[in-house]
């Protein structure tokens, strides 16, 4: 790991330089507070020591200017001053240090104190990976990596008040795999979980960036299509239930051959709820499912 030190006087760094290299870590060394702020906001370090009283921005202002963009305070900061005094300890704390260290501290506590900055950085880092593993796994359907129930309606709101304010279209396609209970009854339910992953894939692959995807339920997918007009969300479906019908899952069986059926929603405004542009897509889907299925039916 890389230890930032930010100090003006050369006898320190060195002196502070050997006391991380004798733990087992390296140290970068700045002499002003600008380029440590530079060096911590490109997210190199998540341990620095740093001095109190330099030229130009001292070391209260960096910490403070890091605090401003580091809000999961995953950054440990050691003020290390030659100031001692109750109300100075008081301050460097309140300005976002995680602990002060006077310049007279011998090498032994000082190496102490750094290897507590390491753990706590790594425990840290440790917590905000796993927060971010959590609030993927809520939103995602494990089987197909896509949105699941809950997040694609939530992504549907927020496209829906985006699209009020800019007053462009929305629209929604509910799509659903016709006579998959046969696939399961005749090949298999992993075999069926296969094409529910390739369906997820196609329709990835078919999708533009900022469109949304997600596994409504079963064998049912909903995909929100932002600043999209009736016409264009139609030829999307189409393009997306032709690839459907082309698509090979399996080359071992290769009977295997699936449809969809499709039904769209758009709202000129994006004033409607997302509830009802569910809905209205929904009952689409059935017209589709009894004209035949393997169709894309827009809403009246
Ligand atoms: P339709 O054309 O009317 O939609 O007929 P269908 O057979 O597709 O519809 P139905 O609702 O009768 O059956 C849906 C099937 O989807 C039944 C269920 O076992 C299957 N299914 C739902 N979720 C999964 C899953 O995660 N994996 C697998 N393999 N099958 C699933
Ligand atoms: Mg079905
Ligand atoms: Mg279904």
């Amino acid at each position: 790991m890389k230890i930032l030190i930010a100090d003006d006087d050369p006898i320190s760094r060195k002196i502070l330089s050997k006391v991380v290299t004798d733990i087992g870590y390296e140290p970068v060394t700045v002499s002003n507070g600008k380029d440590a702020l530079d060096r911590v906001k490109r997210k190199e370090f998540s341990v620095i020591l740093l001095d109190w009283m330099m030229p130009g921005m001292d070391g209260i202002q960096v910490c403070r200017e890091i605090r401003k963009f580091d809000t999961e305070h995953v950054c440990y900061i050691i003020i290390n001053s030659a100031r001692e005094g109750s109300d100075d300890i008081s301050r460097a704390l309140r300005a976002g240090a995680n602990d002060y260290i006077s310049k007279k501290t011998n090498s032994t506590e000082l190496k102490a104190r750094i290897c507590v900055a390491v753990r706590t950085a790594q425990l840290e880092k440790k917590l905000i990976d796993l927060n971010n593993r959590l609030k993927y796994l809520v939103r995602t359907d494990s089987l197909t990596g896509l949105l699941n129930h809950a997040a694609i309606l939530k992504e549907l709101s927020m496209e829906l008040d985006r699209g009020k304010r800019d007053s462009t279209s929305t629209s929604v396609l509910m799509l659903d795999l016709d006579r998959f209970k046969a696939v399961n009854d005749t090949y298999g339910h992993q075999t069926g979980d296969k094409v529910l992953i390739s369906f997820a894939k196609l329709l990835s692959q078919s999708c533009r960036s900022f469109d949304r995807i997600g596994r409504y339920g079963g064998e049912e997918f909903l995909i929100v299509l932002p600043r999209t007009q009736r016409e264009e969300s139609v030829s999307i479906g189409n393009r997306i239930r032709m690839r459907t019908a082309a698509l090979q899952i399996d080359k071992e069986i290769e009977n295997l051959r699936i449809t969809c059926s499709i039904g769209c929603c758009t709202t000129e405004k994006s004033e409607k709820h997302a509830s009802s542009m569910v809905a209205a897509a929904d009952s689409a889907l059935f017209r589709a499912k009894k004209a035949g299925r393997n169709q894309v039916i827009p809403c009246k």
